[in-house]
């Protein structure tokens, strides 16, 4: 019996290289666990049928000795990420029969290392919510407490990880859709620098601020992932080079953006949690900080305006005739309402509405221009705080995974979930959420903030908090 509850990416590689059991037995290992779980949890919208073949050629590289670190884990993929061959429908009836036609920058390098792909996951659709019930193909239910939401919109790689039905998942963050499902499922998850990380066969969302990062049980097997799938891409001219990364600072400096942790909407164990987490960081020799940043509470509105015009212009390209679902309507302009009301969600059609309307002539300056403005306003606060700090700490969510149907009537509410998530997009810095406690058997966790390429010193306080 492999004992997969305690095993970590290292400790599988190990054990393999050893002998101690082959990609194959660890495969088997998951997809019983798969078996058991995935229909109460719904974090697999399908399983590959080929996995224990993938895991085979796995071993045969450990045999020959050309095995890497990832060289046979079980690896969970987001339904919005493209695997030569095999659908990939974000989640959408309009992408139902999608059937890619080409990898993924991030999975040819998965593919590289030996990675075994056990499926691809549920999300919200085209990745736009903060709970995994925008999907077409049902929640995904939390796996600490099925009557909860996992998070999203990577709420399916998180519970994937969650119920042990993987070791390994990759998702997207466009405003917390890595770091809120990882708080919820007690995992770590990295929302890479802009441009870290090819986006290169992911499904745009909102592409300013889309990026594909890692789920993980520890800090250092999320480094492990990242170092394989960061990278400068030709096919994506936004990816950066190796020299933009800054160096891990010797300063152990947290900022706490005090002010802003006021707002009455976070609840009183995440508060608490919060406080005790900053006390271990003292105990670990770190120096606390309060710091100034005045425009943070604009980022949500900001986010709201900007995300919603780039979805607008992104779900363009679903019109019936190049991709999926085609609905004959009256006419060729029809034929677009027919196929677009058919194949997409609520939500999806409402920020496509939102996004039309701030782009609109009239609208632009008024909503989308000042949001921008403001984008680049809220970007120079934290450039100025990372010259007194290294770190900026927060809470990643304002409570605990929350009940099924709590808030899916109320977009505002479910909107504010991502308060302290969405800014690392608009400034496009690296943020990583760690597991922090727990609220009544709930995970809770922290989320660090550093500096345009600082993932280095993400690792190094999340490691020195974690232990791993
Ligand atoms: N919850 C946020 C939203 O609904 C973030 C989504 C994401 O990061 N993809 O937009």
């Amino acid at each position: 019996m492999i004992d997969i509850k305690n095993l970590t990416i290292k400790k599988a590689h190990d054990d393999m290289k050893n002998g101690k059991y082959s990609s194959v037995d660890l495969t088997k290992a998951y997809l019983e666990e798969v078996t058991k779980k995935n229909k109460d949890i719904n974090a697999y919208l399908e399983v590959f049928s080929d996995s224990l073949e993938q895991a085979k050629s796995a071993d045969e590289r450990f045999k020959s000795g050309t095995d890497t670190l990832l060289t046979g884990i079980p690896f969970a993929i987001k339904d919005n990420i493209l695997i030569q061959g095999r659908i990939a429908s974000s989640a959408s009836k309009i992408l139902e029969n999608y059937h890619s036609t080409y990898d993924a920058t991030v999975i040819s390098k998965l593919k590289k290392e030996g990675v075994v792909f056990v499926g691809r996951t549920n999300m919200d659709e085209f990745a736009m919510g903060g709970s995994t019930e925008n999907s077409a193909y049902g929640v995904t239910k939390n796996p600490y407490d099925t009557e909860r939401v996992a998070g999203g919109s990577s709420g399916g790689s998180a519970a994937a990880m969650a119920m042990d039905g993987a070791l390994g998942a990759l998702g997207t963050d466009t405003g917390g859709s890595i770091r809120q499902p990882a708080s919820f499922c007690g995992l770590v998850g990295l929302k890479p620098t802009y441009g870290a990380v090819s986006r290169y066969g992911a499904m745009a969302m909102g592409s300013s601020r889309d990026q594909i990062g890692p789920f993980a049980k520890t800090v250092t097997y999320a480094e492990i992932i990242f170092n394989v799938i960061k990278g400068n891409d030709v096919k994506d001219s936004t990816t950066i080079t190796e020299s933009t990364y800054s160096k891990p600072v010797a300063n152990k400096r947290i900022g706490i953006p005090r002010a802003f942790l006021k707002g009455d909407g976070i609840n009183s164990d995440v508060l608490k949690n919060f406080e005790e987490s900053i006390q271990k960081f003292k105990t670990l020799g770190y120096e606390i900080l309060d710091i100034e940043l005045p425009n943070i509470a604009y980022s949500l509105p900001v986010y709201y305006v900007i995300m919603p015009a780039e979805v607008s212009s992104n779900m363009s390209r679903f019109d019936g005739v190049r991709f999926g679902l085609h609905k004959d309507g009256k006419d060729g302009i029809d034929d677009y309402f027919e196929t677009r009301k058919a194949g997409l969600g609520k939500e999806v059609r409402r920020r496509i509405l939102l996004g039309t309307y701030v782009l609109s002539s009239g609208y632009y300056d008024a909503y989308y221009n000042r949001a921008n403005a403001l984008r680049r306003v809220i970007t120079s606060d934290f450039v100025k705080a990372f010259e007194k700090v290294d770190i900026i700490l927060t809470p990643t969510t304002p409570a605990p995974a929350f009940k099924i149907g709590e808030k899916i009537s109320d977009p505002v509410a479910m909107y504010l979930e991502d308060i302290f998530t969405v800014t690392a997009n608009l400034t496009g810095m690296p943020a990583m959420s760690i597991p922090s406690g727990k609220s009544n058997g709930l995970p809770l966790g922290i989320q660090m903030t550093s500096t345009h390429g600082g993932e280095e010193t993400l690792f190094k306080a999340g490691k020195d908090f974690l232990g791993e």
